[in-house]
């Protein structure tokens, strides 16, 4: 390998896309040499390559390996390249006071640079991402997203082993979760993912300190991550409602929501306050209004529920302060509510089941707050969860049905990747089985369609079937189901907020 013309292409292509400016030239390089052992640097004829960032970071792990830097695994030449990376970025004062400057400008310019700046230091990891398999497929509910998530890296078994063993030996809680801003800039170890190339945006949330950042593992458009400054757990109350709407205000054209504060319906970390948006519009934001109804507290709030396989209140308003009140009204309401009649119990033995899973934009010159109402009981015969997939379509997804989810995008696990070629390969009959757990579903695929699944129809075929079990999943998931008995008992719960 020609290490010095490696070299002069990362600095190069940092250059090209502005990441650094061409007096940062000399600087950087002699930067990038320090961390690969390097005295000198020589001229090579080969300075320009269409190589990308993330292949030219995978050259130069090889290189550290190879020079016996680091050792050939995953999370060292993490920690490696991230520190390579570091290197072209500013320094988070700086970063801030670019974002602030272009945000006065035009609030969207501000979050496209750093978007841009999150992806082209790597940080966002947008070799790993291109890697999943994402479509949009059409319901009765609109078009669902759909993606297989084929990005998280795999580990042999002696990394994963060496990384419990770390797990075991390191007393160091520093930092406390992946999302605390101690993170900043974090050199990484085995087992802690490397953050020397990650920056935070300094945000005021109705007079509390928040960051912004991007998640690195972006499932749709400009997808981002609210955290607070302040390690605690989640919780959906007033302040939710407040900041989220905050939030909105000033990022207009992002999206904000809230994972629900309760174990089985809510996100995979609790332990830290934080909240999720992004620049993409859901099919969730895209239902229709089903029934309107207004509130006698707060005659300027709009209600309405929408047409979506779970029960959503949207409420409309010009004043956040009006909306976060009724969403608030809204929420206190839900938590001790029950109805037998449907299955919903607000507490048993003292531990409460009821939350909401909240979503605000700005839409049409006004603000939107969607509550969606939850409720995380279980009983022996769904130990799971009543309101969470049941047991026919874990073979397709059974894992929490959080915020992305409810918005109406499926993430799934990667086996299903191969899964689905077996069954394909069984649906035209070229393979006499596949997973036993894929099988009552394969099988009522073929006789639904029978003559139907030809080679060229079945992959269509699968993602439409993949795509209405997504759809069961979600209609699991509603505490109030889309039947007559469960939209009467919708309607009770609505007609009781003005009682
Ligand atoms: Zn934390």
């Amino acid at each position: 390998m020609e290490i010095y013309s490696v070299i002069q292409k990362l600095v190069n292509k940092a250059i090209a896309l502005e990441i650094i400016q061409k007096q940062d030239e000399i600087y950087a390089r002699n930067q990038l040499m320090a961390l690969l052992g390097l005295d000198t640097f020589v001229e090579e004829s080969d300075r320009n390559g269409s190589e990308e960032i993330p292949d030219l970071l995978e050259q130069l792990e090889i290189y550290a390996v190879d020079k016996g830097l680091i050792r050939d695994l995953l999370d060292e030449k993490e920690i490696f390249s991230s520190k390579l990376m570091d290197v072209f970025m500013p320094r988070p004062s700086d970063l801030n006071r670019t974002f602030f400057g272009k945000y006065n400008e035009n609030p969207e310019k501000a979050t496209s640079f750093f978007y841009e700046l999150s992806r082209n230091s790597n940080y966002i990891q947008t070799k790993r991402i291109a890697r999943n398999l994402s479509y949009k497929t059409d319901t009765p509910y609109g078009e669902l997203d759909i993606t297989i998530n084929l990005s998280k890296p795999e580990k042999d078994p002696n990394e994963i082993e060496l990384e419990k063993r770390m797990k075991v030996t390191s007393m160091s809680d520093y930092p406390k979760c992946l999302l605390c801003i101690e993170n900043e800039g974090y050199e990484g170890r085995i087992g802690h993912p490397a953050r020397s190339n990650h920056r935070l945006i300094h945000l005021d949330l109705k007079g509390e300190q928040w960051y912004l950042q991007y998640s690195p593992y972006v499932y749709y458009n400009e997808h981002c991550i609210l955290l607070s400054g302040e390690h605690r757990d989640m919780k959906i109350n007033r302040e939710t409602f407040e900041r989220l709407l905050t939030f909105v205000e000033q990022f207009p054209h992002y999206f904000a929501g809230s994972n629900a504060d309760l174990p089985i319906v809510g996100g995979s970390i609790l332990s830290h306050d934080h909240y999720q948006g992004g620049h993409y519009d859901f099919a969730m934001a895209k239902a229709e209004d089903e029934c309107t109804f207004s509130m006698n507290r707060f005659s300027s709030v709009k209600g309405a529920s929408i047409k979506w396989p779970m029960p959503v209140i949207r409420l409309r308003g010009s004043h956040i302060a009006e909306l976060t009140d009724a969403a608030e009204f809204i929420l206190n309401k839900w938590i001790p509510y029950s109805d037998p009649s449907v299955g919903i119990e607000a507490y048993t033995e003292g531990t409460r089941h009821n939350t909401i899973t909240p979503i605000a934009r700005f839409r049409n010159g006004e603000f939107e707050m969607d509550l969606v109402l939850r409720n995380n009981r279980t009983t022996d015969e769904y130990p799971l969860g009543i309101f969470h997939p049941h047991q026919d379509v874990h073979h397709i997804k059974k894992e929490n049905i959080g915020l992305i989810e409810v918005m109406g995008l499926a993430v799934l696990p990667a086996r299903l990747k191969n899964e689905l070629e077996d069954v394909k390969k069984y649906l035209l009959g070229e393979k006499y089985e596949c997973a036993k757990y894929h099988l009552p579903w394969a099988n009522g695929i073929k006789e639904r369609y029978g003559t139907e699944i030809t080679r060229d129809s079945v992959e269509e075929v699968l993602k439409k079937e993949v795509g209405l079990k997504f759809l069961r999943v979600l209609e699991d998931a509603g505490v109030f189901k889309r039947d007559k008995t469960g939209q009467e008992a919708f309607q009770r719960f609505i007609h009781s907020l003005n009682e």
